[in-house]
């Protein structure tokens, strides 16, 4: 069996975030980044997949150079090899057309539920849009035997519950499973693991980012007794005005 695990390279939750060039540009000087979150799930519920079945489990990722050490990172969780598209990726459409290319001979194909700085949501879709298969979003179970892959998702009010016989691609949500901690001995053999660098096939991005804005600035917090409802309802009715 064969498993690909597509990732995103997104800033440190912790990075204060700020533009520049009059607010069209990320301002990237000083940013850690991390593998995104819900990557590492994938990951993870990959490689078990890939181990109980004797499989094998590929990342790829479309970036530039800088990204290596975050691609390392998933290499040292375990994965078999690395893929680099190398472009800047700024948009979901540029981003699934070219890791479509690559993913026809991967049995399952995995992503994270979003990244979490653009927040898109649209990979897994597009994904199983381009490749004709199913796409199975935003799972909190993924099993395998017999040639079936089964699959959890929360609903409103419940879980339901989706076989898929054949190729498919799917997106991890928190509750998949616990990320696995990179070993030393997974840090060490990351570090001669292969990572082939690929040119994009495609025309480049199909969008530009034209403006940020950051959201605005929280004010004061009013601590209101809690003996003292009568006035909180006054607030809410004729200063906050949401009730
Ligand atoms: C100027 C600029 C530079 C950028 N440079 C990078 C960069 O170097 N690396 C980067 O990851 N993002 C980069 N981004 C962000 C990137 O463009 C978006 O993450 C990408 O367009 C996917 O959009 P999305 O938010 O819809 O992804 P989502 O659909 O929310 O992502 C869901 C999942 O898709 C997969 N995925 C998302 N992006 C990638 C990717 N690039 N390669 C492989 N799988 C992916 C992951 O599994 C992710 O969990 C950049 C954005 C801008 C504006």
């Amino acid at each position: 069996m064969k498993i690909l695990v597509c990732i995103s390279v997104v800033p440190d939750t912790t990075t204060k975030i700020t533009f520049i060039e009059n607010n069209t540009q990320l301002n990237l000087a000083g940013v850690q980044y991390i593998l995104n979150p819900y990557d590492e799930l994938a990951i993870t519920r990959g490689l078990d997949i890939a181990e109980a079945n004797g499989g094998n489990l590929s990342i790829v990722h479309v970036g530039p150079v800088e990204s290596e050490p975050v691609i390392r990172k998933a290499l040292s969780m375990g994965a078999d090899q690395a893929i680099r598209i190398d472009a800047l990726a700024t948009d979901s459409q540029f981003v699934a057309e070219e890791i479509a290319k690559i993913a026809g001979e991967f049995d399952l194909i995995l992503t994270g539920r979003e990244s979490i700085d653009y927040n898109g949501g649209a990979v897994c879709g597009l994904l199983g849009a381009l490749l004709e298969i199913p796409s199975i979003n935003v799972v909190t179970r993924i099993d395998y035997a017999d040639g079936i892959f089964t699959f959890d998702r929360d609903i409103d009010g419940g879980r339901e519950t989706i076989r898929c016989a054949g190729k498919c691609v799917a997106s991890a949500q928190k509750d998949l499973c616990e990320p696995r901690i990179p070993t030393m001995r997974g840090i060490m053999a990351a570090r001669s693991k292969p990572l082939q660098i690929i040119a994009p096939q495609g025309n480049g991005n199909f969008s530009t980012y034209s403006n940020y804005e950051l959201p605005p600035s929280k004010t004061g917090v009013k601590l209101i007794a809690a003996h003292e409802a009568g006035k909180l309802i006054d607030l809410l009715k004729n200063e906050a005005k949401i009730i």
